[in-house]
């Protein structure tokens, strides 16, 4: 049982505030800071810090003893690594438009690169792993994204109010063949359009969204679709993206829900705070909305047209805990809040073999079963190997809530 020390990452997109506030530092801070990184992540690791003193990288701990750390079946069936990366997400803006490969595209996506000598720090390197990136983001504050195609039903009552001419060619692929063969025709099409083309369509979706906000007052139809897509525009004016956008589910989550993007699905988290939990992988391909490298060839060979609604959670709740299950082996989140009744109850932490701690609210004693406890404030996290059995946590003075990071194949609690 350790405290971690976690790298925060400067992307431009994130926020001055929501970390910084976090960990309790002066805001604005002086840079954006987009994601902090509770892991063991080769990029940037988070460090223990003993009670001795001594700062040591997870990940150089784990590699020195996968099996006290990770415990024996942990360790085996993950190669002696830790299965998942937890983060705090903060975004101020939008992210790239992406998706994530399959497990059997990333391994042969990454011996492609390598073959073709492409370094990993180089920018147009697709693959930094052989792993999938499933991932699960749960709300801190309202949070907005971009998930999954939507039923072409839905998509073509949307083109077919904006009535934009130039795209009207277009409109009828997808009418005329309404389910994921139609989604992947009229994806293609756009996201491959020359940029003269683009540099025409996207001002006139631009201005489509302008008339159709006007006339239909604020609680209209696809209200929510149309300020983001003109949100885009601005900031990414004749980027196919924006026409991509049209097609994807428009998500809102409140607090405590939480989204699941599994392999191949687009996606764009828009802005808002959260913790996201993920498979241990960099792999990322991207279609547009960012200055950062786009390969829409590989991203079309790894997309999954299926539509369906995005896949919302609100988790599973029982008393104090509520469990988010997803299809990821890596991973599974966890959620305790004490508020009014519940402050102060004691009960066990579930799951066993590593784990991560983080406190968002208030303050939590967690003891083990050794006898060594530990307070941990809003902002701290606590690395748990698998010799920490039998640990319980309970709220420190009133409200609380922390999250729990564990390996998805972990059934102890099932
Ligand atoms: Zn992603």
């Amino acid at each position: 049982m350790e405290l971690l020390d976690n790298p925060v990452r400067r992307y431009a997109w994130g926020s001055r505030t929501v970390i910084a506030e976090l960990q309790g530092r002066p805001v604005p801070s002086p840079h954006p800071e987009a994601e902090l990184w509770l892991g063991a992540h080769p990029g940037d690791p988070s460090c223990l810090l003993f009670s001795d003193g001594r700062r040591i990288s997870l990940l150089d701990e784990l590699a020195a003893d996968p099996v006290t750390r990770l415990g024996e079946a942990s360790a085996r069936r993950w190669n002696g690594q830790l299965p998942f990366l937890f983060k705090v997400l903060a975004a101020n803006e939008p992210l790239s438009l992406q998706a994530h490969p399959g497990a059997a595209d990333a391994a042969a996506g990454f011996a492609r690169e390598n073959a073709e000598g492409i370094r990993l720090d180089d920018a147009r390197r697709n693959y930094k792993d052989v792993n999938h990136k499933p991932e699960l983001i749960c709300a801190l504050t309202e949070f907005h994204a971009l998930c999954g195609f939507r039923e072409p039903e839905g998509t073509l009552e949307l083109l077919g109010a904006l009535a934009v001419p130039e795209l009207a060619a277009h409109v009828d692929l997808l009418a005329g063949q309404p389910d994921h063969g139609g989604l992947r025709a009229l994806f293609s099409t756009w996201i491959t359009l020359p940029q003269r083309l683009l540099d025409h369509m996207v001002p006139a979706v631009q201005r489509a969204c302008v008339d159709l906000l006007r006339k239909g007052g604020p609680d209209r139809a696809f209200g929510a679709e149309l300020r983001t897509v003109l949100e885009l525009s601005e900031q990414y004016p004749g980027d196919a993206g924006v026409l991509a956008a049209l097609l994807l589910n428009r998500v809102t989550l409140a607090p405590g829900e939480a989204l699941y993007t599994g392999d191949g699905v687009l996606h764009a988290h828009l802005s808002g705070a959260g913790v996201e939990l993920m498979a241990n992988s960099d792999n990322v391909l991207r279609g547009g909305l960012t200055p950062k490298h786009v390969d829409v060839p590989e991203l079309l060979k790894v997309l999954d047209f299926e539509a369906c609604p995005a896949p919302v959670m609100t988790g599973t709740a029982d008393g104090v805990i509520t469990r988010y299950d997803t299809v990821a082996e890596e991973f599974r989140l966890w959620r305790l809040d004490w508020s009014g009744p519940t402050n102060g109850d004691v009960v066990p932490l579930p799951d066993s073999g590593p784990r991560i701690v983080l406190c968002t609210a208030g303050s939590a004693k967690v003891s083990a079963g050794s006898g060594r406890s530990m307070t941990l404030d809003r902002g701290e996290s606590l690395w748990l190997d698998a010799t920490d059995v039998a640990v319980k946590v309970a709220s420190v003075d009133g409200p609380a809530q922390l999250f729990l990071a564990t390996d998805g194949t972990r059934t102890s609690d099932r």
